[in-house]
């Protein structure tokens, strides 16, 4: 048996990192256990490090931001560069979106996506609206390890929670794959696809609801076991000479696995070349049908994609492959039935519409389901996501913060991205410590108290942001 903890956090990706690190600020005897070697999960393992633009993100991501401004070519912001949709004559054609470190850009302009109708049609607001930060991968890691230290919080890495014991919806204590136990009082399953709350037997849904379910207009007529697509992630590097690397043995030059090679979203990094992220590299079929094979498949994918865009896009022979995701990056995997289950209707609403008084994060990131019934429907304003997502239906000691989260597919395909996980992760961290403090359920928490506690944290939960919040970034970016 392990020291008694008590919270005890599975997964340590954006919603896990957010998680531990306001449950141990908040003084609670916080414990992390991670099965992967290194912390960061999709961002790191799977080398998704850039953060779209999406409104709320002023909370622990911020932090993790300025941090990572103290060293040195660790994170930059980015604006659009050239587009597919948006040809123009004077530059070379570009296979997708290209995003380029912009000096001129700062935190505070990476904070919204919503206020347009499609990317298509919108070029001059995606140049003058749209926003990202990209940081290096492996910085990220190691300062949100510091900060995780700083904050108190006992990190387990390289051990997977395999079990759990739990009586009447109240979890008593992980079984980890080591063959220790730990025991706590409260438990936040971060691991992206739910498993601690399918362990204890919540009920979970993978792939999309029928319409008739919640009456989302985008759902298809019938439950479908699609989910959102996957990628595996690859970095790009300058190289001293232009050439087209050659292809292994084996590997045909022609696309295979669809009519044409997908386009790629490429970001430059702060420590130079692009991370490259194929749209997508394998659809729903796929990842079932090729199960352990998916990555290998993929990684072959990757090499080419690669060859292609050398053969068609002469820029790219000055740069070489240097780096492959160990992981492939999974957009949508199971999902936690919760006490709410945020649906199409809050997103299209939003926070105007939405009748929740426990809202504990925002987003306004696009209905974003790549691949099949794909494309993105933009938001008109932020949605909020309410502290009952958080809270799988049937427990009392159990929080889910991660994408596995009380979302139908379509609202899960809008919540994902990872500044809005930490956001989750936050709450999440902040109302575990609370509810010990109150000895109560987690549905029971004091909301209008959880709130108060994100609003001094500077967590954005209201639309537009209150000129105060603007001001506290704007100046803490600047000094
Ligand atoms: C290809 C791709 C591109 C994307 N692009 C962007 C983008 O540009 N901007 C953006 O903001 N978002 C983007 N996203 C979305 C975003 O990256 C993810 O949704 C987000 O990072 C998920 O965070 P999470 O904390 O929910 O899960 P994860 O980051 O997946 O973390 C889950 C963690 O739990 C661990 N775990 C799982 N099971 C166990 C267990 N039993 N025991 C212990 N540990 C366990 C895993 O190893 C992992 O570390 C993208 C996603 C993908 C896949």
């Amino acid at each position: 048996m392990r020291q008694a903890a008590d919270i005890a956090i599975v997964g340590a990706g954006s919603g896990g990192i957010g998680a531990a690190l306001a449950a141990g600020r908040a003084g609670a005897r916080t414990v992390l256990i991670e099965r992967a070697p290194t912390i960061g999960g999709t961002v790191v393992r799977a080398g998704v490090s850039t953060w779209e633009p999406v409104a709320g993100a002023t909370g622990l991501p911020f932090e993790v931001y300025l941090r990572l401004r103290e060293i040195p070519r660790a994170v930059a912001c980015y604006s659009y560069g050239r587009h597919i949709c948006w040809p123009a004559s004077d530059r070379a054609p570009f296979p997708g979106g290209e995003h380029v470190i912009d000096p001129t850009v700062g935190y505070i302009d990476t904070l919204q996506r919503h206020g347009m109708t499609s990317l298509r049609e919108c070029e001059q607001f995606a140049r003058n609206t749209l926003h990202g930060v990209v940081f290096e991968p492996e910085v990220y890691a190691r300062v949100a390890y510091e900060m995780l230290q700083e904050a108190g919080v006992d990190l387990i890495t390289g051990v997977a929670a395999v079990g759990a014991e739990a009586r009447d919806g109240e979890i008593r204590r992980l079984r980890l794959a080591d063959g220790s136990r730990l025991e706590a009082a409260a438990f936040i399953d971060c691991t992206g696809d739910g498993a601690l709350c399918s362990a204890v037997g919540c009920e979970m849904i993978q792939g999309r609801e029928s319409r008739d379910q919640y009456g989302e207009p985008h759902a298809p007529p019938e439950p479908s076991p699609a989910t959102n697509a996957a990628t595996l992630i690859y970095r790009v590097m300058p190289a001293d000479e232009a050439r087209i690397e050659p292809l292994p043995p084996g590997i045909p030059p022609e696309c295979w696995w669809r009519e044409r090679f997908p386009a790629v979203s490429a970001v430059q990094a702060p420590r130079g070349g692009y991370i490259m992220n194929m749209l997508p590299s394998a659809g729903w079929r796929e990842i079932a049908a090729l199960g352990r094979d998916l990555r290998e498949e993929c990684r072959r994918r990757v090499l080419a994609h690669w060859h292609h865009l050398q053969r068609e896009y002469p820029e790219f022979r000055a740069y070489r492959i240097a780096w492959i995701a160990p992981e492939v990056g999974l957009r949508e995997e199971r999902r936690v039935i919760a006490d709410y289950v945020l649906t199409e209707h809050d997103l299209l609403g939003g926070l105007s519409t939405q009748d929740h008084s426990d809202i504990i994060a925002i987003t306004d990131h696009a209905m974003d389901l790549h691949g099949e019934g794909g494309g993105c429907s933009e938001l008109t304003e932020p949605c909020g996501v309410p502290w009952r997502c958080l809270v799988p239906r049937g427990t009392r000691n159990l929080l889910v913060a991660s994408r596995a989260a009380g979302f139908s597919s379509i609202a899960a395909s809008g919540c994902r991205l990872s500044r809005t996980m930490m956001q989750l992760g936050q709450a999440a961290g902040l109302g575990a410590a609370m509810a010990l403090d109150h000895a109560c359920d987690m549905r029971d928490v004091p909301t209008h108290l959880l709130r108060a506690a994100l609003a001094r944290e500077h967590v954005q939960l209201e639309h537009p942001m209150p000129d105060g919040l603007r001001e506290r970034l704007r100046s803490a970016e600047a000094g």
